[in-house]
């Protein structure tokens, strides 16, 4: 299976370096050729295998044998989603939990930072760390090996992830930047009590936007690139869309082995508290490959992009009817949906744009939709605002959207957690919460699965406004006590890109600042 660039950059690229790259060079995100369909007899075959097993049969559909050895693909999986200390707490790996026979949460947070980009990124460094080894082992004796930089920026959830994945890798360091005291105590402890060598993340005195902005031009400038062999670990990598795939498989069988539910007759309806489209998408390759489900829930909070497009047409930056937004993002209590821009949407929109395209053969539609997508991503970047309207009739088919915002989020979590006993994180109860709205136009034998993307003690301060009881030190223990290693940044704003390059210049030759 080769991949391209949803906005047209020539050439088709291999599974390895799409994985090793993250963005395409014109900017654009890689996308398979096709999208494989299922074995035919996969929903009996499939149907008793092991989450480990799941996996090991949806990513071969992606990948070829002779890029990555099938044993090879075993190992990997096998190594990464195993029940164990510093990996999954969970025999399942994802547990799907009834709240009644036609709700269920499908819990993605049992991986060693709590929140469900683990399950992406375990698998991710593991890919870094045998793409690298493979090459350094072809390389003749004396050659100097292959090195891997890894530059993230996080508002929480991706960095802590990130470094979990990647801690003590060989050839690999991992830099992290955040916003100084703009992340949770727990984020920020998950985060700077890893202590392993290769790891380093700099605090930066500024704003999300800003360490966003700071790692987009290093990612650009070709000779620091060069220099490092700079790798992405932000939620575009294709391999993070990929291995999501699985749980949503992981879910569908959990549902055919309860007895309270009669998948038969029943429509199954995934609703997915939604920021940079990323979980979601999964979701959709999913259905495309043939998973049997109704239209997708997105649940965004109020940083409503997508919610106002799917109302509008129009795929718009900031809210016109909003007032005034710091920065463009509201700060709410489900930070890790905080976004502007949604950019995993952009792979979505080549689909859109590929099934209005006139022309006759794959190849010209194809390259009709890159240039399509190209134009569109172009008008959002200049004028912040594009008109979509022309795949507004594609996008309803197969998704729903609605939002919530921080008073309704709290006033699920204690619904939820005084009418069923579950506690719910903000980020989960934003889904519970536009599950209810969809369900209102759904058949009465709609099944909702939930997504549950994190766990209510990494996001303990919100959690309490609902259940003031709740009681954090019962899952992170010490943790917020434990040994620290951080460098700071400190500067104006403008100095600070140059700081950080500094900074990643002089610890990766050795020399701690
Ligand atoms: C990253 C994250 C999300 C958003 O996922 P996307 O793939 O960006 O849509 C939701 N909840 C939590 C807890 C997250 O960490």
């Amino acid at each position: 299976m080769k991949y391209f660039s949803t906005r047209g950059h020539p050439g088709e690229q291999s599974f390895e370096d799409v994985v090793l790259a993250g963005l395409a060079p014109d900017g654009g995100l890689y996308i398979p050729k096709e999208i494989p369909t299922l074995p035919e007899n996969w929903r009996s075959e499939w149907a008793g295998l092991s989450y480990q097993q799941l996996a090991i049969n949806i990513l071969s559909l992606f990948i070829s044998p002779d890029e990555l050895p099938p044993a090879d693909l075993v190992r990997l999986v096998s190594k990464t989603y195993t029940v164990g200390p510093s990996v999954f707490r969970h025999p399942s790996i994802t547990p799907l939990v009834q709240l009644d026979p036609q709700t269920h949460v499908l819990e993605l947070f049992h991986g060693p930072t709590y929140a469900f980009k683990d399950l992406a990124l375990q698998l991710v460094g593991n890919l870094f760390e045998y793409f690298l080894d493979r090459r350094n082992s072809a390389k003749s004796p004396g050659e100097p090996p292959e090195k891997l930089t890894v530059v993230g920026a996080t508002s929480g959830d991706t960095g802590s992830a990130a470094i979990y994945g990647l801690r003590n890798k060989a050839n690999i360091s991992v830099f992290i930047l955040f916003p100084q005291g703009r992340v949770s105590p727990i984020q920020e402890a998950q985060m700077t009590t890893v202590l392993d060598e290769n790891v380093h993340n700099l605090s930066v005195s500024g704003t999300f936007d800003n360490c966003q902005d700071i790692l987009k031009t290093l990612l650009s400038d070709k000779g620091f690139n060069e220099k490092h062999q700079l790798g992405a670990v932000n939620s575009i990598n294709w391999a993070r869309i990929l291995v999501q795939i699985v749980y949503y498989f992981s879910a569908y069988f959990q549902l055919l082995r309860n007895p309270d539910v009669d998948v038969a007759h029943s429509e199954i309806q995934f609703v997915v508290p939604t920021g940079n489209f990323g979980d979601i998408f999964a979701g959709y390759y999913a259905k495309r490959m043939g998973l049997p489900m109704g239209k997708l829930g997105i649940a965004t909070n109020s940083n409503d992009i997508l919610a106002r497009f799917w109302t509008s047409g129009t795929y718009q930056k900031v809210d016109p009817n909003a007032g005034h937004v710091v920065g463009g993002v509201y700060a709410t209590i489900s930070p890790a949906m905080d976004i502007a821009v949604s950019s995993n949407f952009e792979r979505l929109l080549w689909y859109l744009a590929y099934d209005i395209a006139v022309q006759n053969d794959k190849t010209s539609k194809r390259a009709a939709a890159c240039e399509q997508v190209r134009n569109w991503m172009i008008a959002v970047k200049n004028r912040g605002t594009v008109d979509l309207s022309a795949v507004l009739e594609g996008a309803r088919r197969d998704f729903v959207a609605d939002k919530a915002n921080d008073e309704q989020t709290v006033t699920t979590i204690r619904k939820y957690y005084e009418t069923r006993s579950y506690l719910a994180d903000p980020h989960t109860a934003v889904g519970l919460c536009a599950a209810e709205v969809f369900a209102k136009s759904n058949s009465t034998t709609t099944v909702q699965v939930v997504l549950s993307t994190a766990h209510p003690a990494k996001f303990a301060e919100a959690v309490q406004r609902a259940h003031p009881s709740f009681d954090v030190e019962t899952v992170f223990g010490d943790l917020l006590l434990w040994e620290r290693r951080v460098h700071a940044i400190v500067g104006a704003e403008e100095e600070l890109t140059g700081l950080v390059r500094n900074a990643i210049d002089k610890i990766a030759s050795g020399h701690h600042p």
